[in-house]
């Protein structure tokens, strides 16, 4: 009987360190599984370092390793989703490189898909030790927050690690669109995903890309994506407005009626200025953000540009 091929797609930005370190360990337990055959595909997200140039002496020695370089970095959804279009696999894993995703789970996600009724085994981390308290805080919050108020679910601690199947992978690369928010994605095309559970695991050497501001602008774009009650909210507050202002119309007018008009309230004519000017800055924001996102969509620009493959390096 043929083998099954298993693609893992491992997206890369400046892990000169990382690389040869996770290729020993994925070829460690791969090679023990004797069940599948294996390609590994890395992402080259625009690193400056040498992880490009390490990636092509691998896919030399080893024909098992292809690799996909960026013009420039277009971030990490991006690469997954140039790694799930030219995945060839029949099940497809996403990976970490900084083994932060443990490769020893791979055997037992895949013999999971084999023999029960799943299209996906994702993994979820059951505590965040190790991270900045800050940035937990954070997260436990935005989850708590996108799950209330969009209809797709988004499970609180699930990474990217996850391995799928051919069906899976193929509904996902449907999905086109250019701000890409895989937790969102892989939730909204539906099939049964089984999560792991383990306990986080610190980076082997070099360091995060993540700085706090980038996870809280990954965090709106994720909310923009997958919800649109932010708008019906800045909708709600001009409502709860208007209707505040012509109930204070009234008061006035029937106090000015019983009491007759002496020219005060200045105080309360600017509070009133103010807080209207911030709501409806406020809400203009949030329209404005969706239009942001609508202009990027429209523009159909693609999601990533190939430098350079191991198919060039190779002829
Ligand atoms: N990564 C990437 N492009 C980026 C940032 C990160 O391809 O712009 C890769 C990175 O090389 C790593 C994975 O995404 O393999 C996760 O990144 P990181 O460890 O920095 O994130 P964290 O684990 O802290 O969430
Ligand atoms: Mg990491």
């Amino acid at each position: 009987m043929q083998k099954d091929l298993i693609s893992i797609i491992i997206p890369c930005f400046n892990e000169e360190e990382m690389v040869p370190l996770f290729y020993e360990k994925i070829f460690e337990i791969m090679e023990g599984t004797a069940i599948v055959d294996f390609e590994l595909l890395f992402i080259n997200d625009g690193s400056s370092d040498q992880t490009l140039s390490i990636l092509r002496e691998l896919a030399t020695t080893d024909s098992r390793v292809h690799y996909f370089s960026f013009s420039r970095n277009f971030g990490k959804e991006a690469a997954i989703y140039a790694g799930l279009q030219h995945a060839e696999g029949d099940y497809v894993a996403v990976m970490d490189v900084d083994l932060q995703d443990p490769p020893e789970l791979l055997p037992s996600m895949y013999r999971t898909l084999k023999t029960e009724d799943y299209d996906c085994v994702g993994t979820k981390r059951v505590n965040r030790e190790g991270e900045p308290r800050i940035r937990s805080f954070f997260a436990k919050y935005f989850y708590k927050l996108i799950n209330r108020i969009s209809d797709t679910d988004i499970v609180d601690g699930a990474r990217d690690y996850r391995l799928m199947t051919r069906k899976m992978v193929d509904a996902v690369l449907e999905m086109t669109e250019y701000n890409r928010f895989s937790k969102g994605i892989f939730s909204w095309v539906g099939f049964e995903t089984k999560y792991l559970e383990y306990s986080n695991v610190e980076r082997h050497a070099g360091k995060t890309s993540w700085s706090f501001w980038g996870l809280f602008k990954y965090s709106l774009d994720g909310i923009v994506a997958f919800s649109e009650v932010p708008l019906a909210i800045a909708s709600f507050i001009g409502f709860i407005t208007f209707v505040i202002a012509i109930l204070l119309a009234l008061f006035f007018a029937i106090r000015t009626l019983i009491f007759g008009n002496e020219t005060s309230g200045w105080t309360s004519l600017m509070v009133m200025i103010l807080g209207m000017g911030g709501l409806q800055l406020l809400c203009l924001g949030i329209v404005g953000k969706y239009i942001g996102q609508t202009f990027l969509e429209t523009k159909k620009r693609p999601v990533y540009i190939l430098k350079e493959t191991d198919e060039d390096w190779k002829q």
